[in-house]
């Protein structure tokens, strides 16, 4: 065992704690101090931040049987590393295989990247790094971060002086603390654009990331910040969000909204009605996060996401708190912005505002290679492109390219399938890790995906140009919705299904309608819309040509 070290200081709250009827939900606020799981526990005896070093002076020598359980199967994540699931296991979860029966002596390694913003050269040692110690994995997340897997602890301190060499890092890319920010993959390039968040981006990075005082949050905390009118973050379902907006009186800057996660008791983001400069982003994130902290649930795990206690308190109370306890002062009031028509996405070829391009391309549901992360790397740097942006669509955006280069860089990446002239399938199709790495997973997901483009693109080539409102399928290996299950027109969540047989075999639950922009909603579960994974194409097939059918003039397959 590797001895606790001193608990880290606990922060200090500006009020007295006030009594109420949480009380007993573990919320530090109300003074409730005491761990009330093993998950509290291990946070309290030992600062997860602090692992890092016993990763680097003792575990990386000594080698996987050396690491604390404690260590490996909590701190670990703090710096981005989760056991991966052992190869061999059975697929299916039976309800009798221990969790750590599923561990392999190898993780998976995320590599935090914040705003989506990285330069060739950071491309070119993260594909590096996945040929030297990942076996050539490399998978693009749908919250813009990039995922690499069979990585051995000997390496980790390898992998860092790496990633490090280059600005780039894997602090608190898991873990109950502030995870990776999300950020427009056009921010500072696009000709429309209300405001560029970057620099707000940046500084919440540089300050706040690793911050010991914000590294024990009750769960994990999601930012999307985006000054995009396309509203490209997903900021429905972030825990704190701020979204472009222009203000009567103050100009641009951003709406805030709060409360957003999805998981199995999804619940969407809520404004709070106030308007911020771009300046105090910074300081307001702080704040908030500050409120989960200090008040967000402890006991239980699922309930601990910042939702909950939104939902509790209402986003006037919310409001209220923010202002009166932790700014001590009062946020400007603001207006919705408007919702935009049409895809978030940037696929394909836009001008930029200094009249040069930005190209965007999909891979399938995000998985790559560091080979050919190498490859289009290089690829952006003959166009003369030197920023890559990855999206929450699991895609890759390459800006600053020349309109005389433009096909050029176009025809290079179709060769790594990498494509900017996508079909709606290959444009609209994601997926989550699944059984192939993750250990909570029911199904396979990343394969079953590929294999789905390339079955709809074959059965639906006669009405490929009828889908002109896009049909967004997202597969996902379990009930936790990584590949946002509830906010997508078909939502596939992974479970075992009885086939026409009756054998138990891999399938999903089937979600319908859900949606985000206008008339957000969570798909519905309809009762007996179950099918199993060899069926999936023929299912599909089977919806999107009854929408096709019946759907009256510019009828979204959600409505
Ligand atoms: Fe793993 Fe489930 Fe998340 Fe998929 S949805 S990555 S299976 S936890």
């Amino acid at each position: 065992m590797v001895p606790p070290t001193e608990a880290p200081s606990q922060p200090q709250r500006r009020t007295p704690a006030r009594k109420g009827k949480s009380r007993g939900e573990g919320q530090w606020a109300l003074g409730h101090r005491e761990p009330l799981n093993g998950n509290e526990r291990s946070k309290k005896d030992d600062n997860p931040l602090n692992v890092r070093q016993r990763i680097e002076n003792i575990y990386a020598y000594k080698g996987f049987d050396s690491i604390d359980p404690a260590d490996l199967r909590g701190r670990f994540r703090w710096w981005g590393l989760y056991t991966q699931r052992a190869p061999g296991i059975p697929g299916a979860r039976t309800g009798t295989i221990e969790p750590e029966e599923l561990d392999d002596s190898y993780f998976m390694l995320r590599v935090r990247v914040d705003g989506g913003a990285l330069s060739t050269e950071q491309l070119r040692v993260i594909g590096e790094i996945s040929r030297t110690y990942a076996r050539d994995t490399a998978d693009i997340t749908d919250r813009q971060n990039v995922q690499l897997h069979w990585i051995r602890v000997e390496d980790m301190p390898a992998i860092w002086q790496q990633l490090e060499s280059v600005g780039l890092y894997t602090t608190e890319a898991c873990g109950d603390c502030p995870r990776v920010v999300l950020g427009s993959p056009v921010a500072g390039v696009a000709a429309d654009e209300i405001v560029d968040a970057t620099p707000a981006i940046k500084e919440i990075a540089d300050h706040y990331i690793g911050d010991e005082s914000l590294s024990n949050l009750p769960r994990k905390f999601k930012t999307a910040i985006s000054g995009s009118p396309r509203q490209d973050v997903v900021h429905e379902t972030n825990d704190i969000s701020f979204i472009g907006a222009e203000h009567s009186e103050h100009g641009a800057g951003f709406d805030l909204w709060v409360g957003g996660g999805l998981s199995t008791n999804p619940k969407l983001a809520v404004r709070l009605g106030s308007w911020v400069p771009r300046e105090e982003v910074p300081e307001v994130w702080n704040a908030v996060v500050q409120i989960f902290r200090d008040y967000g649930y402890r006991k239980l795990r699922h309930r601990a996401r910042m939702k909950f206690l939104v939902a509790d308190w209402g986003a006037e109370k919310f409001r209220e708190v923010l202002e009166n306890e932790y700014l001590g002062r009062k946020l400007i009031d603001g207006d919705a912005p408007p919702i935009p028509e049409g895809p978030r996405d940037h696929v394909g070829v836009h001008e930029q505002r200094d009249g040069n391009y930005y190209v965007g391309v999909t891979s399938v549901a995000g998985r790559v290679s560091g080979s050919t992360l190498l490859a289009a790397a290089d690829a952006a740097e003959r166009v003369g492109s030197r920023r890559v942006r990855t999206t929450v669509e699991q895609n890759l955006l390459f800006l600053d390219v020349p309109g005389s280069e433009v096909e050029t860089l176009i025809s290079d990446l179709d060769e790594l399938r990498l494509r900017a002239r996508p079909s709606s399938w290959r444009r609209n199709v994601m997926a989550c890790t699944g059984i192939e790495f993750c250990k909570l997973a029911i199904v396979e997901t990343k394969n079953r995906a590929t294999d789905l483009i390339e079955d709809l693109e074959k059965r639906l080539a006669d009405v490929q140009s009828e889908v002109d409102n896009p049909v967004t399928v997202n597969l996902n290996g379990c009930p936790n919705a990584c590949a946002r299950t509830q906010v997508s027109d078909i939502g596939l969540k992974g479970q075992l299904v009885t086939d026409a047989d009756g054998n138990q075999v891999e399938g999903f639950q089937v979600h319908l309608g859900g949606g985000l922009g206008h008339d957000p909603g969570f798909g519905r579960k309809i009762r007996g819309h179950k099918v199993t994974s060899s069926e999936l194409g023929d299912y599909v097939e089977r919806l999107v040509r009854r929408y096709l059918d019946q759907r009256s003039e510019d009828e979204l397959f959600r409505q």
